[in-house]
């Protein structure tokens, strides 16, 4: 059983069905995940500042396997795509980190020395060609964008039937010759294998949300004569993302960033933080916004994503989360590496991404999140009960204080990225049970 209709789910489906494994799909909402449609689609092994945050972290030999896995990867769903004919607007295009501030600048020389080192071919471009003034880029040929809805909806039709959807996952309990899913009908399943693909991880025994910090991002769509041809994402402190794109039979460009942790939007509004973006969107060209959204990731603490046995002992419950704003580009790593390991055949890549790293994961970004979460779980109530002010609902993950963001009228936890609707229900995961509200809905 796979647990989630987003692009890892349905990859890593199609690939356990292609290799004779009985699979069935088992998703909360529809197809085509949470976050995957929210996604920019871009296809790419750059991937931003990846490779000088894996070497922060990681011995330069991580890096070199992350590089490979990578754009095998890439490569991998690429011919996926062509041999299912699936129709979702898949655009070959070349991909640059590019900068406009100094600081920008500096962090993309580094990360075109880490790429190197990694042994991915990127070269590095003064001029990257947009039509605002820029510092420099690193540039990767031979990548794509396309539709990640569009992509979901292709690798959905063919799975058919071995889909079951509006139907959530409440809990995984894994026996020694078998595992059993209990769902939201009251019914139970029992499967040789599942696979945790949810995004927020539903099931952790390996605590893999406490290593990862949940980020949201905004986006805009906005119709444009003659958008750049490229994908592009800076390094500056005001990160943005760009695409060119079809929207409504109209060309376009999607702009997106304003990233932030879930749950603590800081001094800018949603409606401000869009403005911002069509601002950027127009000073290249675009005009106003015809769509706005936002979308959300986990980051995790060491820069790679958990891809594996979901803890140390496991060997029928697996896992893949942590993706840290790429997952429709390492999606297919996780497809691979999960029906490898179902299927007992080994990979050199599977220890990169084994989410057992625990000493690899204790990084002062683990430490920065933990606080957070002491903060959100116990300090503020204290604060609260001392100042006599009503705390907020608690999370029914691990009980933190969630806060409601008018933008999206969701509430949302701040130290594990679940979110819930204004009546309680959820929206997405880690956690699996309804807020407690108080009766008066808001
Ligand atoms: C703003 C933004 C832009 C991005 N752009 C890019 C990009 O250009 N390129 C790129 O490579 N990556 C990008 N990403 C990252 C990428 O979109 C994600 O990493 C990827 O889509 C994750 O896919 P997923 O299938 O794991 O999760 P999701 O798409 O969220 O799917 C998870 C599914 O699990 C289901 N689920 C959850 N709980 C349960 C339950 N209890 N029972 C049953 N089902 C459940 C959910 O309903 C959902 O359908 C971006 C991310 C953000 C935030």
């Amino acid at each position: 059983v796979v647990v989630g209709a987003g692009l890892t789910g349905l990859l890593t489906a199609t690939r356990l069905v292609e290799e004779g494994v009985d699979t069935i799909v088992v998703e909360r909402h529809g197809i085509g995940g949470v976050t995957t449609r929210g996604s920019t689609g871009k296809l790419t092994a750059l991937q931003g500042g990846r490779y000088s945050t894996i070497t922060q972290h990681r011995d330069p030999a991580a890096a070199a396997t992350y590089a490979t896995a990578t754009q095998r990867g890439v490569d991998g769903l690429r011919s996926l795509i062509g041999a299912l004919r699936i129709n979702c607007a898949f655009t070959p295009a070349a991909d640059h980190t590019f900068a406009v501030t100094p600081d920008g600048l500096t962090r993309c020389q580094a990360e075109f020395d880490a790429a190197t080192e990694a042994g991915l071919p990127v070269t590095w471009v003064d001029d990257p060609r947009l039509p605002i003034p820029t510092l420099g880029a690193v540039r990767l040929d031979d990548q794509a964008h396309l539709d990640p809805g569009a992509l979901c909806a292709g690798l959905a039709e063919r799975l058919g039937q071995r889909i079951i959807e509006r139907c959530a996952v409440l809990d995984v309990t894994e026996h020694v010759d078998r595992v059993e899913i209990a769902v939201d009908d009251g019914t139970t399943i029992t499967a040789n294998h599942a696979v945790i693909a949810t995004l927020g991880p539903i099931h952790d025994p390996a605590f893999l949300s406490t290593r990862c910090s949940p980020k949201r991002s905004y986006a805009v769509a906005c119709p444009h004569p003659d958008p750049p041809v490229g994908m592009y994402i800076s390094l500056d402190d005001d990160a943005r993302s760009v695409r060119p794109a079809t929207i409504r039979d109209q060309s376009a460009i999607i702009v997106a960033g304003e990233g932030h942790t879930v749950g603590e939007p800081g001094d800018h509004s949603g409606a401000e933080r869009w403005d911002r973006l069509d601002a950027y969107a127009q000073a290249l060209g675009a005009g106003p916004s015809l769509h706005r959204w936002v979308a959300h990731d986990l980051v995790p603490s060491d820069g790679i994503p958990f891809i594996g046995s979901a803890a140390p002992g496991r060997e029928r419950t697996w896992i893949a989360t942590g993706f840290q704003k790429w997952g429709v580009s390492t999606a297919m790593i996780a497809a691979d590496l999960l029906t490898d390991q179902i299927l007992e055949t080994t990979s050199p890549t599977a220890a990169l991404f084994d989410p057992g790293r625990i000493a690899d994961s204790v990084t002062v970004e683990l430490a920065k999140d933990a606080a957070r979460a002491v903060r959100h779980t116990v300090i503020e109530p204290i604060k609260d009960a001392l100042t006599r002010t009503p705390t907020g609902p608690r999370c029914t993950h691990l009980g933190c204080v969630v806060a409601y963001d008018e933008s999206e009228r969701t509430w949302e936890c701040p130290c594990h990225g679940s979110r819930f609707a204004t009546d309680g229900t959820v929206v997405n995961g880690p956690a699996t049970r309804p807020l407690d509200l108080p009766d008066t809905p808001r």
